[in-house]
């Protein structure tokens, strides 16, 4: 699996930074690929995508609203706060010199329903986009209908014929295993080993089935995908090469654009928006960045996080080889508490994309993740899971390096958001053994 030594001298020499990579150093990459919106010819998704998913979601509001019951208060949009962190942003300044100067805002996915964390955007969706397509082509719906009818027995006793795969690491087989259970499909989730037992056993009790596998996520996805295609009527989420899980996390962006209205802020070349996203494949963050690049173009700057042992994008931007390359290829363990972000290889998809959108990427060490996620419960009562943590640190990070210098950027009228991208199901004993681990490293 690991490079031969001079195959690995040959890359260090090109990319002095995969030295500091290599030794498991907490490292900032700003992309010099990166392009102005103007720039970009083409891309294999469009913002008429985007728009187009922002549609399926809206067709399938009164469906979600009528058998999930806590999306009722929202007619069935999935969505999550945008919160004021001032208070963190004050301890940010203190213990960490982190020098903000602008706003500090937290984007709460830790508390999106159904799934309680980002995957409800990109697994929720594609599970829908399926399911539609399947009702459409049976003829069973026209898309100006009234998507309840998806809860009937009717319906479920149509989606029982077929079957849904997916490889994950915990959250996404939760995303994907509540909804198609849900709506009637068999759903066999290919898990890690190290997966949560927690997941596992909140997949079984909605009714999915779990597969185990020894060695890492990747094995996971590789069996996953062979043997849900060995089934003729099996459908594969693939995580590792997914359109419509970017699409479904793109339509994020056109939310925030009207929560950041709400919110009376600004985003113009004078105000420029920073927003800092937990990395694992890249689907996630490369489909928020690719929605906000739409919206707010050039003056939107994505950072992308990633555990020092995990950081699979990173060498994937860095040494322009994207999915040919996986962290094991540099000797590195991809070994991290940071569940979602245990990822050696990135998608295929989504890094072809991000190439071009992410402004950089920043590495950290798992111990940050857990004084973070203290410091956060202590300061602002908001308690997420470890790897939500990691985009805290991310405007200290950025204002520090040359980014800022370079695109000669006015910060002290900026926007920070932190994605936090995860935490609501984790159970209470869990959560505080977290919280205990990180005031002892405090
Ligand atoms: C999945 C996940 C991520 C990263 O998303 P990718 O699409 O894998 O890059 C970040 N945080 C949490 C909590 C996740 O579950």
């Amino acid at each position: 699996m690991i490079f031969e030594q001079s195959e690995l001298d040959n890359w260090v020499q090109k990319y002095p930074l995969l030295d500091n990579i290599i030794q498991l150093e907490p490292v900032v990459w700003l992309n010099p690929n990166l392009q102005k919106m103007n720039e970009i010819s083409s891309l294999p998704v469009t913002k008429a995508d985007m728009e187009n998913a922002a549609e399926l979601w809206q067709r399938f509001a009164p469906y979600l609203a009528k058998v999930f019951p806590e999306t009722k208060k929202t007619n069935g949009i999935i969505e999550s706060p945008l919160r004021k962190i001032e208070k963190m942003k004050n301890e940010l300044n203190t213990k960490y010199d982190s020098k903000i100067n602008g706003e500090l805002f937290l984007k709460c996915d830790n508390e999106l329903p159904i799934a309680g964390s980002i995957k409800a955007r990109g697994g929720v969706y594609e599970v829908l986009y399926y399911a539609e397509k399947l009702a459409l082509e049976a003829g069973m719906v026209n898309k100006d209908d009234d998507y309840s009818v998806f809860a009937s027995e009717e319906f479920k006793k149509f989606f029982s014929q077929y079957s849904i795969g997916v490889g994950s690491t915990g959250n996404l087989g939760l995303s994907i295993g509540i909804i198609g259970a849900k709506l009637g499909f068999h759903v066999s989730v290919y898990m890690s080993s190290d997966a949560k037992q927690w997941k596992k056993d909140l997949l079984l009790a909605k009714g999915a089935t779990v597969h185990e596998f020894k060695g890492d996520f990747g094995e996971a996805i590789f069996a996953g995908r062979q043997q849900t295609k060995d089934n003729s009527n099996g459908y594969f989420v693939d995580d590792e090469d997914s359109k419509h899980l970017f699409l479904g996390y793109s339509v994020a962006a056109i939310r925030l654009e009207k929560q950041l209205q709400e919110q009376n802020v600004l985003v113009d070349k004078d105000h420029p928006l920073f927003v800092y996203l937990p990395c694992g494949v890249g689907g996630s963050p490369g489909g928020i960045a690719f929605g906000l690049k739409q919206i707010f173009g050039d003056n939107v700057h994505c950072f992308f996080v990633e555990p020092t042992h995990s950081p699979a994008v990173l060498v994937g931007l860095l040494t322009g080889e994207k999915e040919k390359v996986c962290v094991q290829n540099f000797g590195i363990d991809n070994l991290t508490e940071g569940d979602g972000l245990a990822v050696g290889r990135p998608s295929c998809f989504a890094s072809s994309i991000s190439e071009k959108l992410v402004s950089g990427i920043y590495t950290m060490e798992d111990d940050e993740l857990f004084k973070l996620l203290a410091l956060l419960a202590d300061s602002e009562g908001i308690h997420l899971e470890p790897s939500a943590t990691s985009g805290l640190i991310g405007p200290g990070q950025i204002l520090a390096s040359e980014y800022v210098k370079e695109k000669n950027l006015n910060t002290s009228q900026a926007t920070h958001i932190v994605w936090a991208t995860g935490g609501a199901l984790v159970p209470k004993e869990d959560m505080k053994r977290f919280y205990e681990k990180g005031q002892s490293l405090l």
